[in-house]
């Protein structure tokens, strides 16, 4: 009966610690990959499409006397 407990136990704990392990993998290759991105605070999301990219990526628009910063094809839309 015991034995059958922890066997139900393990199997029901798994998925969560395969999840976990995975979740850990991809939180240290991301981490890793962004090294090579630029952070966050620097990038500019769009106006129009709210997609992020950095400032060289980015177009600024004057609308109604602010400027506002659109991604390169919604500028050429624009
Ligand atoms: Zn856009």
């Amino acid at each position: 009966m015991i034995s059958t407990q922890v066997i139900d136990e393990f199997f029901a704990w798994a998925p969560l610690t395969v999840l976990v392990v995975i979740l850990v993998v991809v939180y240290v290759l991301t981490r890793g990959e962004k090294q090579f991105s630029p952070p966050i605070g620097k990038t500019y999301s769009c106006a129009r499409c709210a997609r992020r990219g950095v400032r060289e990526h980015m177009v600024p628009v004057n609308v109604e006397g602010a400027v506002v910063w659109y991604c390169g094809r919604c500028a050429q839309t624009h």
